[in-house]
């Protein structure tokens, strides 16, 4: 095949997207523009009431970003110095900059090799170690649900009961996602979310959420993403922050979540037809038991660092796109290597030099799927 033939194929398509809204999206928008309540108007609590049924949770709290919703739910816990919050490293770092952050410790643990998600046998591990040191107590765990797939929430749902440790679903990658037949949202003590533009449900900017079952957090959610207020604008409870979304934001939102679940539908079918392509020069990505993924990453894992390098060489010449996440682990990070007590995480370690992300959003057409695959293999052959 030769790349001057074909048009590239960007690794995300926010205007194909744009375009398939089309008349309900503006319709959204002009809304806003009429009724002129940007903060916290109409939209916003429209939204968190569809968003809360969506994923079956009894409270949802909108914030202004993944990040946020992450900060706000540990700062209703209380979180901060010498407390320890165990994460794995393999994960963005918003997930270990809020606990740092807020003043307590990132404890990093190590993750599957086949599913990438936090190995629990490591997690209680981590735990003993902590435990036996004495110096932090074991606070929280924030559970990643990463590239889309839920994580083992029924196996740290019972460390975390043994341990008595919050638990903190960090669902940036992975809104929509179902374990046991039921929608993430409600696995954790509390599930953050974002609409950075390029996860699966994606704002024309930043937003986040926060989902409960307990009606004494969202209203901490709600205090504190507006300066702690009280039950009016300016009684002062607590140390808060300015973490709304904003009104424009929550009307991108309604118009994508029409859309939304034919959107992981088709996600899925991708996965699908790279599976199957694939498969004979790479195990494709392992599917975590009873789960249905919300493919925010298609990730396959190369046998090392020189044969990725020449799968994104034959990639780019072909004007594919593709991603690294995540090139290193968060504890080898040069922002926490600080907070880390040396022990060695080899999964993550080795992970950051094998893994290659693949286009998988919506608007890919089959042909394309077929393409990638195809120049995939063709430099994976060689
Ligand atoms: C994107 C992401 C976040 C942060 O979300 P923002 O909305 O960008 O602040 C947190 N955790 C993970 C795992 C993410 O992928």
């Amino acid at each position: 095949m030769n790349a001057e033939t074909f048009p590239p194929i960007p690794f995300l398509d926010l205007k194909a997207q744009q375009a398939r809204l089309g008349a309900g999206l503006k319709s959204r928008l002009d809304a806003v523009l009429a009724h002129g309540q940007y903060i916290l108007g109409p939209e916003v609590l429209e939204l968190e009431a569809r968003l809360a049924s969506f994923c079956n949770a009894a409270y949802c709290v909108s914030v202004s970003s993944g990040t946020d919703a992450l900060q706000i739910a540990l700062m209703a816990e209380g979180i901060g110095r010498g407390d320890a919050v165990f994460l794995p490293a393999f994960t963005y770092t918003a997930t270990a900059e809020v606990p740092l952050l807020l003043g307590a410790t990132p404890v990093f643990v190590d993750v599957d090799p086949r599913t990438f998600q936090i190995d629990l046998n490591n997690l209680q591990e981590r735990i003993e170690t902590v435990k036996r040191a004495g110096k932090l107590k074991p606070r929280a765990i924030i559970g990643v649900d990463l590239f889309g797939q839920p994580a083992d929430w029924p196996g740290i749902a019972s460390i975390a009961a043994q341990e008595r440790l919050f638990t903190l679903d960090d669902c940036a990658q992975s809104f929509g996602a179902v374990q046991n037949g039921v929608r993430l949202g409600r696995s954790a003590d509390a599930t953050a979310t974002s609409f950075f533009p390029s996860k699966p449900l994606g704002a024309y900017g930043d937003g986040g959420a926060l989902f409960t079952e307990s009606a004494e957090r969202a209203a901490l959610y709600r205090s504190l993403r507006t300066h702690g207020e009280g039950t009016t604008r300016y009684e002062v409870l607590r140390t808060g922050m300015n973490g709304r979304l904003d009104t424009m934001q929550a009307a991108v939102l309604l118009a994508k979540l029409d859309v939304f679940e034919g959107e992981i539908a088709r996600r899925e079918a991708i996965a699908q037809i790279y599976d199957a392509a694939l498969n004979d020069v790479l195990e494709p990505p392992a599917r975590m038991p009873d789960s249905q993924s919300a493919w925010a990453v298609y990730c396959v894992k190369l046998p090392d660092e020189d044969t990725r390098e020449a799968a994104k060489a034959a990639l780019a010449a072909a004007g594919i796109g593709h991603a690294v996440y995540y090139p290193r682990a968060l504890h080898q990070q040069p922002a926490y290597r600080a907070s880390h007590d040396d022990s060695a995480l080899p999964v993550a370690e080795s992970l950051g030099g094998r893994v290659l992300a693949l286009p998988i959003h919506p608007d890919l057409t089959n042909a394309q799927v077929a393409r990638v695959a195809a120049t995939l293999t063709q430099a994976l052959e060689r």
